[in-house]
């Protein structure tokens, strides 16, 4: 995992290439959390990080941390496959530093990869898909410079879906394009440029070119029914809901630390009742068990979550005994629909 640049993380340069003033702030799921959950949340992908490293290492997955049977699962896949994919006639070298150096030896970044080999560089993801190739190619670049190539296959395995994104980074690629970001970053009159990474952003609530997509919208038209005009207001409209939540986060945290905001108090509000043990309830409650069962709701996940512990089995494998056990009593809802941006406009992804 990493140790880097502050402003030139390998992991911040796709936003970085959309725009040079891009300063990482909290993720939208973390800041949705309570601050005692941020840590863990965090640490959970550095966790699972140490323990691949440790079983790629030849030693016991058993160790301190506590990893349930489908993260137990998907590491032992991710060290299946470097096994596999990994040449005998180059070292494994695990969680290895590298460091990219201009032409006068200056670093402009350095990160460490999970596992290189020779001309291979594997990185984990323990999270959802995004846009990994910029991060990859200055991996790459920095490989090739350590062992003297020109080409490096970078394999991103995602280990929650059990897929490998294979990117072949050559050196002509690799330079043109992170050189081209560390350039606008540096360049001392670059501008913001909203894009749809302004929700990891960290000046989202006060930046200008956030702001300034307020500006030519044409108020008297009350629809816009023109296919492009919506997708680019639904475009902007997405990057808005963020600057909107992150105002009434600050606020709120600034009325309780006791700011007062003109206009504005804090309410409170009692906390929602809740049934602590459900047998217990059933006993005091005194209804009859049919009409007090059809009161209780047992939420899928948590089911399959339960019977994935209690069985040893992954998740996904729980999903499947619990289609085949409760066939009789499951059924889906009415489908709903959403409307989801492609890949390419909301977040470029290239494999
Ligand atoms: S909030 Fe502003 S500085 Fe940050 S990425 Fe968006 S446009 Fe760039």
């Amino acid at each position: 995992m990493s140790d880097h640049h502050p402003t030139l993380a390998p992991s911040s340069l796709p936003m970085l290439e959309l725009c040079p003033c891009f300063e990482r702030g909290e993720d939208a799921a973390a800041l949705a959390l309570e601050p005692h959950e941020v840590t863990s949340y965090k640490d959970r992908g550095s966790q699972l990080h140490l323990v691949f490293e440790h079983v790629l290492a030849g030693l016991p997955m058993d160790c301190e941390i506590h990893l349930s049977p489908t993260e137990k699962e998907q590491i032992q896949w991710a060290v299946d496959y470097v096994k596999v994919h990994a040449s005998l006639e180059d070292p494994l070298e695990i969680e290895q530093h590298l460091v990219l150096l201009d032409d006068k030896f200056n670093i402009i970044t350095h990160g460490t990869g999970d596992a290189v080999n020779g001309p291979r560089v594997f990185d984990l993801k323990t999270g959802d898909y995004h846009n990994y190739w910029l991060q990859m190619a200055t991996y790459g670049l920095m490989q090739m410079d350590r062992i003297g190539t020109d080409l490096v296959n970078v394999y991103v395995m995602f280990s929650r879906f059990h897929n490998v994104h294979l990117l072949p980074i050559t050196r002509e690629e690799a330079t043109r394009r992170v050189m081209a970001v560390v350039a606008s970053v540096l360049d001392p009159n670059k501008k913001p440029k909203a894009n749809p990474y302004c929700r990891w952003c960290r000046k989202v609530m006060t930046c200008p070119a956030v702001v300034k997509l307020l500006e030519g919208v044409d108020v008297a038209n009350h629809e816009i029914n023109d296919p492009a005009e919506l997708s680019l207001a639904l475009k902007n409209a997405r990057i808005l809901a963020e600057w909107v939540k992150r105002i009434e986060l600050h606020a709120k945290n600034l009325a309780i630390a006791g700011v007062e905001i003109p206009y504005f108090f804090l309410k409170s509000r009692q906390g929602a009742r809740e049934i602590m043990d459900v047998k217990r309830a059933y006993e005091l409650a005194g209804l009859p068990p049919d009409q007090f069962i059809a009161l209780c709701s047992l939420p899928v996940g948590a089911l399959e979550d339960a019977i994935a512990i209690k069985e040893n089995i992954p998740r996904s494998r729980a999903k499947k005994v619990i289609n085949e056990r409760l066939a009789a009593v499951l059924q889906r809802r009415a489908p709903t629909v959403r409307l989801t941006p492609t890949q390419n406009e909301e977040e470029p992804t290239e494999t």
